[in-house]
């Protein structure tokens, strides 16, 4: 069986994302950008289950511009057998990268395809979901346990309340939560190795897909700064200060 696990290249999770000065989004110059972490986690859970013998070959795909391919060459270096990168220099929203995935699924016949539960760009966590309803295929999202079978996978899920547990028949959609694997290091052998991977390269348009985005970004604005505390001296001076000046109580 082989696993399609799609990955974005973001804003590096350590970074401190800066708004522009005109407001138009957020600064991208010069800063530090790696793959997903929840991406991470996806090809991590795709080569445990080919390592156990579940899965014969892991493709992974990133959508976005030429350095993407870096993204991938990580996830080629992880163990990844080949990429695939649809190259754009388009901001391509969640609905169209599902299109595109539906596109490369048809393409490629995976029996799963494994995705982060949410970009930490854009946070939307809609792209799994998607691709499952244009693909009406079983979805089962915030995975924190995958247990492959025969034309089945169990997938228990983060909700809530506790964990539930999927069973969903083959070929399904999976997306990841933190707590499914912890993602291995890339060793320097298997970086080396990695540049020798094919890696092939395609567009949008060669696939068929619109990619005009539906939204469109108004403003962006760095979150109001937080006021600094004050200390109380006791629990009637706190509960004054709730009640006439927070005005909660
Ligand atoms: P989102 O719906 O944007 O929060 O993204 C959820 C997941 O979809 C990510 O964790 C990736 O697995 C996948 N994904 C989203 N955008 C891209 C992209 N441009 N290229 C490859 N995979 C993507």
């Amino acid at each position: 069986m082989k696993i399609l696990v799609p990955v974005k290249r973001v804003v590096d999770f350590n970074v401190k994302v800066r708004v522009k000065a005109d407001g138009s989004g957020v600064e991208l110059a010069n800063v530090k950008m790696s793959m997903n972490p929840f991406d991470e986690i996806a090809v991590e859970e795709a080569i445990r289950q080919k390592e156990a013998g579940k899965a014969s070959e892991i493709v992974v795909v990133s959508i976005g511009t030429a350095q993407a391919a870096e993204t991938i060459r990580t996830g080629l270096a992880m163990g990844a057998d080949r990429g695939i990168l649809v190259k754009t220099d388009a901001p391509v929203e969640p609905l169209a990268v599902a299109k595109i995935l539906k596109k490369l699924v048809e393409q490629e016949q995976p029996g799963l395809v494994v995705l982060g539960k949410q970009a930490i760009d854009d946070d939307a966590n809609q792209t799994g979901q998607m691709l499952a309803a244009l693909l009406g295929w079983g979805q089962g999202t915030f995975a924190s346990k995958v247990v492959i079978g025969d034309g089945s996978v169990e997938v228990t899920r983060e909700i809530d309340g506790g964990l539930q547990t999927l069973s969903l028949k083959l070929p399904a959609i999976i997306t990841t939560d933190l707590r499914l694997n912890e993602p291995r290091y890339a060793s320097l052998p298997n970086i080396m190795k990695a540049k020798k991977k094919p890696l092939d390269e395609t567009t949008p348009e060669a696939l068929g897909v619109d990619v005009t985005p539906r939204l469109k970004v108004l403003k962006t604005a760095e979150p109001p700064a937080r006021q600094a505390g004050v200390k109380v001296a006791s629990v009637a001076e706190l509960v004054g200060k709730l009640k006439n000046e927070a005005g909660v109580l």
